[in-house]
């Protein structure tokens, strides 16, 4: 086939002498703006869905909410103001309507925080209503107003938010650590100023007249003589009594780090208000200037780590010159443990492809390597750039993900992979990263860097994610000792399967509804990208063809089967129309190699593992041909010749069959349709599809509410759209409903 041909076959002009890239003809490269993936027609303006975007970074992160969504933020606050039933109506448009409203601002680049937003939404909608909309509104905003008891800065999905919602949870990390580090210092700091004061109490000076005056304080000043009792208490100090100038220099001294100390601020803490010198820096924006720093503090950390020791020892009166002076004086920057790292706060380094070029990503692996409490975001704005050995060819997520993989390869880094859509669900594998004690690598695709692009970035990340084109996944290795703990690929949608199935609803020139049934392949997700209109071919509808198939299932094909057959992304315009847009040879090959890199990643997060398939398949086979020689040697014998303990064995043997089949029994589809409630995500998609065969319940998970409300063909589709693979159709129970073959083969998967 040659490079330009989408498919070649001159038996059938029609579709197949169709060519990319200059085609005349009614076949057009795919320029037009706004075209994008049929199933994505539907988010095509965001402000307008409720979604996890835009976030609420809270400060302080009470009850442990350090981020929430907006709309997580709002269902809340209605759940506490709005009445329930029919009267919290009102309440509930109003509040829903000022959530559209700052949604709308976060999308537009308002920044500020929930409180600022709040207040300039309200009046954005003051402003377009009539005084008594006004009024009412008025009313539901601010009961709504009083029971929010969280703020913070808004960010919506774009190429910041990586970095600010990491930096927000990396922060709120530090924050426990200075918590802890403070009341380890506060405490050490109390017990040696009590010696130094108990020591004071035995001197001359601590009963002086003006002394013991100040101790008794104004009230009772005139009732005594202090004088008097200055010359009663003056008692000579002897001299065995008094701190040794040793130990009050080593105690003044270790008080003197723990002042000077500047590894953390208290809460609140101003920098400038408390010392001349300002504290370190710990965000960076490459990793030797963070591995550097690094270095130069290690004498500092090794002097903080001496001083809390010394003094630990010193409160408990437990410190022997003779053994621990010697001890001490050894301690320097290489006596230190991870233990002791662990106690000060990790690097964070903030990187976008632009600034990761060779040397950097050599430092970075250095870094990785190094076990230092490093945590590295590696953002990827552009996962489609080209190789430049391979020209032509598409190289996708060669910064970001190959960067994630060689991670995993060291083995003792945290690594996580994510699209900036998910970020907000996966928050505490975030969380988990930047509390491990070594090093974590974050590769974040934020698809904020498209030029010409009209896809709001979120939806081009989540395209990413769900295109297998850049697959989350995590790698803890504080998660267990085997990969199956480690390695997590479930982040991922429909992780079980090639591509992510959807369904794509619509109607055709007859009006009628028709429901197709595609995969969201890396051909889809390219085709957001104007950059590469010239891979694809539009269609007129008028010459599609029986040869034309989507190209999850082109891929499916054999070599010699797909031959003739001509691949196509289904696409919408600006007006929701349909297009078929057919995919040249080269983006099939890329695609092809993606779903391979996907199949690989779910070998590692035990998905169709191959060693374990071929395992299993040995040992059926071999416990297979046992049972069959047993049995066929207790078949030999007279039947008065075969002991009763064989006969019972064989009995036994014929038990075990049954039991020894637990995979077909357990895969035997259920007759009875079910959802696995307690999993579901409220995605919406079966209430979408019939919401009076499926309900939510009061945790607003999906349950059948009423099976005989809707169809067979209903269930199986539901259980098709359900992300999370939870809706098991069972058998029909109208034995005249249309098409029960296909839907019964179609249910199979999920029973
Ligand atoms: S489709 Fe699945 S995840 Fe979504 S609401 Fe229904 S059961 Fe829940």
């Amino acid at each position: 086939m040659s490079k330009d041909a989408v498919s070649a076959n001159p038996s059938d002009a029609g579709v197949y002498d169709l060519t990319i890239g200059g085609a005349g003809g009614d076949f057009d490269e795919a320029r037009e703006p706004n075209v994008r993936p049929a199933v994505l027609a539907r988010y095509r303006d965001l402000t307008k869905l409720r979604y996890d975007y835009p976030l609420v970074l809270a400060d302080g992160g009470r009850g442990g909410e350090i981020v929430r969504s907006l709309s997580g933020v709002v269902d809340g606050l209605l759940q506490q103001s709005a009445p329930r039933g029919i009267e919290g109506e009102r309440d509930r448009a109003h509040v829903l309507r000022l959530e559209q409203e700052i949604r709308a601002l976060a999308s537009r680049g308002t920044k500020g925080s929930l409180s600022q937003l709040w207040e300039l939404a309200e009046s954005n909608l003051f402003r377009r209503m009539d005084a008594a909309a006004r009024s009412a509104l008025k009313d539901s905003l601010a009961r709504a107003r009083d029971a929010l008891m969280l703020d913070g800065e808004v960010v919506d999905c774009n190429e910041e938010t990586p970095s600010e919602l990491l930096t927000h949870l990396w922060s709120f990390v530090q924050d426990q650590k200075a918590r802890q580090f403070f009341d380890k210092i506060d405490r050490l700091t109390q017990g040696l100023s009590d010696i130094l004061k108990a020591d004071f109490m035995k001197s001359a000076d601590a009963h002086t007249p003006e002394r013991l005056k100040r101790s008794v304080g104004t009230a009772y000043e005139a009732a005594f003589d202090f004088e008097a009792m200055s010359r009663v208490l003056r008692v000579a100090p002897r001299q065995d009594d008094s701190l040794p100038n040793k130990r009050r220099q080593r105690i003044n001294s270790a008080l003197s780090v723990f002042r000077s100390q500047k590894f953390f601020l208290r809460p609140g803490e101003h920098a400038e208000a408390v010392r001349r010198e300002a504290p370190h820096c710990f965000v960076f924006d490459s990793c030797k200037r963070a591995l550097d720093a690094f270095q130069d503090r290690l004498p500092e950390i090794a002097g903080l780590v001496k001083a809390m020791s010394i003094a630990e020892l010193e409160c408990e009166n437990r410190y022997q010159e003779s053994a621990h002076d010697p001890f001490f004086d050894g301690l320097d920057e290489n006596s230190l443990t991870p233990n002791d790292l662990a106690l000060f706060p990790s690097y964070l380094v903030c990187l976008r492809n632009a600034d990761c070029d060779a040397a950097e990503r050599a430092k970075l692996l250095e870094a990785l390597c190094s076990g230092l409490p490093l945590k590295v975001l590696a953002q990827s704005d552009d996962i489609l750039d080209h190789h430049p050995v391979w020209a032509g060819r598409f190289s996708f997520g060669r910064q970001g993900s190959q960067l994630a993989s060689m991670a995993v390869g060291l083995n003792s880094s945290y690594v996580l992979q994510s699209s900036s859509s998910h970020l907000y669900q996966i928050r505490e594998r975030i969380l988990r990263g930047m509390g491990y004690e070594g090093p974590a690598l974050f590769s974040v695709f934020s698809g904020s860097h498209v030029p010409a692009a009209d896809m709001p970035p979120y939806l081009r990340a989540a395209a990413a994610m769900e295109s297998r084109a850049f697959p989350a996944f995590t790698y803890d290795p504080a998660a267990g000792a085997d990969l199956a703990s480690r390695f997590c690929i479930d982040d991922n949608p429909q992780a079980q399967r090639d591509w992510p199935m959807h369904h794509l609803y619509y109607e055709d020139e007859d009006h009628q509804r028709i429901t197709e049934h595609l995969g969201f392949t890396f051909a889809d997700f390219v085709a957001c990208d104007r950059r590469y209109a010239g891979r694809f071919a539009r269609v007129p509808r008028g010459k599609w063809h029986a040869g034309m198939i989507p190209v999850a299932d082109f891929l499916e094909l054999e070599a010699q089967t797909s031959a003739g057959k001509a691949p196509y992304v289904p696409m919408v315009d600006d007006s929701n129309v349909l297009q078929r847009l057919v995919v040249d040879d080269e983006l099939i090959l890329a695609a092809r190699r993606c779903l391979e890199m996907w199949r690989s990643l779910q070998e590692l997060g035990g998905i169709n593992n191959s060693h374990a398939s071929r395992l299993l398949e040995r040992e059926k086979e071999r416990w297979e041909r046992e049972r069959q020689q047993e049995l066929e040697a207790l078949r030999g014998q007279p039947k008065h010749e075969i002991p009763a303990p064989a006969l019972e064995q064989e009995t036994q043997a014929q038990k075990e069959t049954v039991q020894a089949q637990p995979e077909e029994a357990l895969e035997a589809p259920m007759d009875e349709p079910y959802i696995e409630t307690p999993r579901c995500t409220t995605c919406d998609e079966c209430i979408q599809i019939n919401n009076r065969m499926f309900a939510y319940d009061d945790n607003k998970q999906a349950y059948i509410a009423d099976v005989d409300a809707g169809t067979y063909r209903e269930l199986v589709e539901a259980a098709e759209s359900c992300q999370v693979a939870i809706i098991h159709p069972g058998k029909p129970k109208n034995p005249n409903e249309p098409d029960l073959a296909d839907l019964i083969q179609r249910a199979e998967p999920f029973n």
